[in-house]
């Protein structure tokens, strides 16, 4: 036997001794699918950018030729006033068609299988037209929906089944219909937002009675081979939703209804309870899951915060499900399911829930792309092809943009060598891994690690590379990934000892007292006020968080949470700080500073904007707001007054004449992020 065939099969053996519940096949109704991962569906506003049937195409071929199990597209509406927002997709007649022949060739030519979700937003759409069960409007959105009359209702049945048909004729394996996080299938299930007197309101089984004729009218025009996959609210995390027990039932009926599989919502878009950010463990939602699983014998697709293959195997062999559902972990790396077969997990780019790059984008009108993985959504712009001009780079820095740079240059046929002045990889993660919340981004530095020691990156630690080690190591391009240092603002007495650097708290070289003052109320500001308040690290404890958050799995709590009566108990007195007028927080990212918000609320942290600092001095810190002068009598003063570009280097090469590419906080300190840092250097790495 050759030696490949002997190591594919210890490779076989090996993952499917940790995988062995993720890589079986799975029939669903009348098709098998080869693993139970599965590409869930997600909003990308490809849509609006040029070439966007090649982008989307792209964006599912790749996946497909990554080995995922099934493709779930974006939400399409049945009718134009159900859309997510002017110029959303909709599929109701046969001359769109063609679009989408398209995209399920390209899929299929990749060996993939693609389902098309079917979503009407109800009053979630932001435009004018758009209508719901009832004239309820959404605190998510300016327009105040129209109540469907009840021959509207049967006509919106038929939609459904309208645009089912048509999905069949372009080629995709099957449907989703989408009935969870608030759109308009929810909004009829839910009392709180259906307060009709028909046939489609009232009552727990009139209320259920809309998705169950979609399903059967769906059914009854799609061939026996079309999947029917239904997502259904496994839990509504909205006072007055349904409860478990009339969840367990209402998946009962839609199975009885003829739906071949249950996928899982969490959540609605409008909760006060976080669903998927960081600060929410893994496999939070497992228990809803359950509920469903145990109610039915279709399959069970978990959701929502499994970004691990190992947290999939789990789910599915604790019995919880039978597959999982990963949108995000997808955008981070299209090759999940094809290196979990090959069991080169550690070489996932794993999803660390920022929401950033993806959702963050989304929610401000733009493309959604991945903070570990730029080239997400843009594919087409990238050329994956393998240089034929190999050159020799000298990468200094190895923080995310010099680790980035230094693995795509790599991965592209180039060669690397890195010089990092530190002992250890990861530049700024290092620190920002150890706020509460933020410890899946220890999985991009392992990510990093792995990918360095697999390509064979040669790496300097403890070298602080000089002009004349560049200028002498015959490279044939510099680049410069030397980051950022604090910025020490300039107020009277910030030498004093009570005074404090972001980095002396988080990597813990500092005692810091229990009162302190934060100077600066920008992302590092709330994150260090995080740390210090020092509550239980909720996204490692499930029931820590439940406890937060007020999530209840009693089966008879309507929307599965009840109102929190703990407020947190900080372990020190935090006041932040800034000087200009408007709310602190205003420029934390949209889908989770409002949950960084809340929590520093509940911890009692007080913040002052329009402040001027006059001095610090055994007293504390002197300010005043409005002319009014204060004293804050605080053990420590912390600065988190942002960053400045770490240039030493690069003005000493230029004054040598030595040309140089700068990328990261070295290049622009002003508002740097990981994604902008990953960005350039990925951009930049390709660029060759
Ligand atoms: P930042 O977000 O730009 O905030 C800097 C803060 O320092 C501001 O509140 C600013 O407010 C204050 N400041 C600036 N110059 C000052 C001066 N001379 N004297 C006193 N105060 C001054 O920067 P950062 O907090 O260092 O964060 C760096 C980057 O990482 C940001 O882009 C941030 O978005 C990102 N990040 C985001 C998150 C998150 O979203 N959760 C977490 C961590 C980091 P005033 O000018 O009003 O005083
Ligand atoms: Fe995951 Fe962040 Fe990438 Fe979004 S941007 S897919 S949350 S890693």
């Amino acid at each position: 036997m050759d030696h490949a065939i002997i190591q594919s099969r210890q490779e076989y053996i090996q993952t499917m001794t940790n995988y062995p519940h993720l890589l079986a096949p799975l029939r669903i109704g009348t098709t098998t699918i080869p693993n139970r991962m599965v590409m869930g569906a997600m909003h990308t506003r490809l849509e609006t950018l040029d070439r966007p049937l090649e982008r989307l195409a792209a964006f599912y071929a790749t996946r497909a030729r990554g080995e995922i199990g099934l493709i779930l597209t974006g939400g399409y509406s049945p009718v134009p006033e159900g859309v997510m927002d002017d110029g959303g997709l909709y599929l109701n007649a046969p001359e769109q068609l063609s679009d989408h022949r398209f995209i399920t060739s390209r899929v299929a030519e990749a060996g993939g299988r693609i389902v098309l979700q079917i979503l009407h937003a109800g009053r979630y759409a932001r435009v004018a037209e758009c209508v719901a069960p009832s004239a309820v409007k959404a605190r998510i959105n300016t327009h105040v929906p129209r109540a469907l009359q009840t021959d509207e209702v049967w006509q919106t049945i038929k939609s459904f089944a309208n645009t089912a048909m048509l999905a069949q004729e372009a080629g995709y394996h099957g449907i989703e219909i989408m009935g969870s996080e608030g759109y308009l299938i929810n909004e009829f299930t839910a009392a709180i937002t259906n307060h009709r007197d028909d046939e489609f309101g009232g009552s727990f089984e009139k209320r259920i009675r809309f998705p169950l004729e979609i399903v059967k009218a769906v059914r009854a025009c799609i061939s026996p081979d079309f999947m029917l996959i239904y997502r259904i609210s496994s839990i509504d995390l909205m006072e007055g939703g349904m409860t478990a027990q009339e969840i367990a039932e209402f998946a009962r009926q839609v199975e009885q209804a003829g739906a071949d599989m249950l996928n899982t919502g969490v959540g609605w878009h409008e909760s006060s309870v976080p669903t998927i950010a960081a600060s929410v463990p893994r496999a939070a939602w497992a228990a809803a899951v359950r509920n469903i699983k145990q109610a039915v014998s279709i399959p069970v697709m978990a959701s929502n915060r499994i970004n691990t293959p190992e947290v999939a195997e789990a789910l599915i062999a604790a019995g919880d499900a039978d597959l999982v559902s990963m949108a995000r972990p997808l955008l981070a790396d299209p090759d999940f399911a094809l290196k979990t077969r090959q069991g080169r997990a550690d070489e996932i780019n794993t999803c660390i829930a920022c929401n950033q790059a993806c959702l963050d984008h989304i929610f401000t009108e733009r493309t959604a792309t991945c903070l570990v993985n730029p080239v997400a959504g843009r594919e087409i712009d990238f050329n994956q092809a393998v240089t034929n001009q190999a050159r020799r780079f000298a990468v200094v820095g190895g923080g995310p943009a010099g680790l980035a740079f230094a693995i795509n240059a790599v991965q592209r046929g180039h060669k690397v060598e890195l010089f990092e002045a530190g002992d250890e990889l990861g530049g700024q993660l290092t620190m920002a891994r150890r706020v509460p919340g933020k410890s899946e981004f220890n999985e991009l530095l392992r990510y990093f690690r792995v990918s360095m020691r697999r390509l064979g990156i040669t790496v300097h630690l403890n070298t602080r590379a000089s002009a004349e080690q560049l200028i002498n190591g015959g490279f044939d391009e510099i680049v410069l990934a030397t980051g950022v240092t604090p910025r020490t603002p300039e107020i009277i007495g910030v030498d004093h000892p009570k005074v404090l650097s972001y980095v002396d708290v988080l990597t813990g070289q500092a005692e810091v007292g229990e009162c302190v003052a934060i100077i600066g109320a920008g992302g590092i500001g709330f994150d260090v006020a995080e740390f210090l308040v020092g509550q239980a690290e909720e996204s490692l404890d499930t029931a820590a968080f439940y406890r937060a958050w007020g999530v209840d799995m009693g089966t008879e709590v309507p929307g599965g949470v009840i109102r929190v009566a703990a407020a947190h108990k900080p372990v020190r007195s935090v006041h932040m700080f800034q000087r200009k007028a408007e709310s602190p927080g205003r420029n934390l990212g949209k889908s989770t500073g409002w949950i960084l918000k809340a929590k520093l609320r509940k911890a009692g942290v007080v913040m002052t904007p329009a402040a001027r600092y006059e001095a610090i001095d055994d007293q504390g810190l002197h300010y005043t707001v409005d002319g009014q002068a204060h004293v804050l009598d605080v053990d420590h003063i912390i600065l988190c007054a942002g960053q400045q570009s770490n240039r030493e280097l690069h003005e000493e090469l230029q004054a040598r004449g030595v040309k140089t590419h700068l990328i990261g906080g070295a290049d622009v300190a002003a508002e740097l992020d990981a994604v902008r840092a990953i960005d350039q250097a990925t951009a930049l790495a390709y660029s060759f």
